[in-house]
């Protein structure tokens, strides 16, 4: 047989479904006007394939649903919560974990711990919940991601690489006394799922080292990474994704730990270190806020659940189907011309909806309006990262102009077929090719934090005319009505 695999079909079959349901144009035009034009404020039930988020959205195996019938809800240590700490020894390698009820919570422990009011925390581009944190211990973000990072067009295959000048620059400027830590962030989420490579990790290392600061990873989607790393890092490709992963850990100091990406579980997280003391004092905070060291926040079924999943999800296997379908998805859209963010990364395909809708001005929110012509058109969820996930600066009271406006459409694990995929495709490239009849958006509510959770919009007059020319269309329409009132 010959070495090269031809296709990246699912290394697994299925045994339980849920059905979809699929609902009729007329419908959706309720629907999405119920919701104020905003997709986190549709009911789950109204949508037909969900890409909202990859978090906690897996499917599990048999094996870890197995897993979920030998919890072992006790109290203190929990059997599980051991399976666990082995499984993160075996294949992350730290000696030392402390499970929390979601990588938040392990961000915020980690956070108290080592910042000081005043420092600074140099990072591979922000992620919300993780900046949050640094500020609210009273530390300052400096993103120090390469310029590439920033540009959607630019096809560099690290695209979350560190500028290893402006990590030096930082140092120059504030001292090496006020950076307890570098937030290395694999997978990096914002700039469209981009890896870095081991040789810039290798190279943040040495500088670290010098300058006597840690290194914390955000190992999140760390195995999407090394699957990055293994696919296109020179001398990588005859190694696998775990002596890849072991090898990126190796040079951190400890991590902060979501499972419910990477690690195929609906909930739970860790925080993981090398250093006993720094462990030690953890195990006191985590009790404050999260549970006991033994359990932080988690049923002994979803510790059992997740060292069960580490095992499933590192496999070279499952990464080449988890990615080799985000890439299917990505591929069919650029064969239309479909502007989307390159190179396609690891967890989903991120529209630019400012080449999508150049007709649109940013403050008219494109891409949000984009993510509403999208559920209307097919019924497919996807999340804006523009303009109103970015908020307004707290200093001027304006609008944050990110240079990304982008609509994310985030692939769960093992959930969605080949199949699905095309529909997702055929939506996409059926808007594209309507792009004109799109109109944007005025906000008509909005909380003052995070506002993209529940902001309320509503169509400007003229794609309002539109709307309502294409519903009168769409009356009794029913190609797709799978009995279900209208
Ligand atoms: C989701 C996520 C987090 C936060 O984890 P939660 O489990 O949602 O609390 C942190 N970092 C990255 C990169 C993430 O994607």
């Amino acid at each position: 047989m010959s070495k090269r695999r031809r296709s990246w079909a699912e290394p697994y079959k299925i045994k339980v479904v849920e059905p979809l349901r699929m609902t009729t144009r007329r419908y959706r035009e309720r629907a999405i006007e119920q919701a104020h034009y905003n997709t986190f404020l549709l009911r789950s039930e109204d949508v037909y394939i969900d890409l909202l988020t990859d978090s906690g959205t897996a499917a599990m195996s048999d094996y870890q649903w197995a897993g979920m019938m030998q919890g072992d809800e006790a109290y203190a240590g929990s059997k599980n919560f051991y399976h666990l700490a082995d499984m993160v020894r075996k294949y992350y390698g730290y000696p030392y974990i402390v499970p929390t009820h979601q990588g938040r919570g392990a961000e915020h422990i980690l956070a108290k711990m080592l910042i000081r009011p005043g420092d600074f925390i140099p990072g591979n581009m922000y992620f919300t919940t993780t900046r949050a944190h640094q500020e609210l211990a009273g530390g300052t973000f400096r993103d120090v991601i390469v310029d590439q990072a920033h540009d959607p067009t630019s096809l560099h295959p690290f695209k979350g690489n560190v500028d290893i000048h402006k990590l030096e620059r930082l140092i120059d400027e504030v001292g090496a006394d006020n950076i307890p830590y570098i937030n290395m962030q694999a997978s990096v989420n914002m700039a469209g799922g981009q890896p870095f490579s081991l040789a810039n990790l290798r190279q943040v290392r040495q500088v670290c080292t010098e300058h006597g600061i840690k290194i914390f990873l955000d190992a999140t989607r760390a195995m999407e990474n090394a699957w990055f790393i293994k696919m296109v890092e020179p001398g990588q490709q005859e190694r696998s994704c775990a002596q890849i992963l072991a090898d990126m850990c190796a040079l951190t100091d400890g991590c902060t730990m979501s499972g419910k990406k990477d690690l195929l579980v609906n909930v739970g997280g860790f925080l993981a270190l090398r250093d006993e003391r720094l462990y030690r004092k953890a195990c006191e905070l985590v009790v404050l806020y999260e549970g006991l060291h033994t359990y932080g926040g988690m049923a002994g079924r979803d510790m059992e659940a997740m060292a069960r999943g580490i095992e499933e999800a590192i496999q070279d296997d499952h990464l080449a189907a988890r990615i080799g379908q985000v890439q299917y998805l990505g591929h069919k859209l650029l064969a239309e011309k479909v502007p989307i963010v390159q190179p396609i990364g690891g967890h989903a395909v991120y529209l630019d909806a400012a080449r999508f809708l150049p007709h649109i001005r940013q403050h008219e929110f494109p891409a949000q309006a984009l993510t509403a012509a999208l559920y209307l058109e097919s019924g497919v969820r996807a999340m804006e990262r523009g303009i109103v996930s970015a908020g307004r600066d707290p200093v001027s009271g304006e609008h944050r102009y990110p240079k990304l406006e982008l609509v994310r459409l985030t692939i769960p694990r093992r959930v969605y077929t080949q199949a699905h995929m095309d529909v997702v495709a055929e939506s996409v490239i059926a808007c594209y090719e309507q792009r004109t009849n799109i109109g944007g958006l005025e906000m008509t509510y909005e909380p003052e934090t995070l506002r993209f959770f529940q902001a309320e919009f509503k169509p400007l007059a003229a794609w309002a005319t539109t709307l309502r020319q294409e519903e009168s269309r769409t009356v009794g329409y029913r190609r797709d009505a799978s009995g279900f009132k209208i």
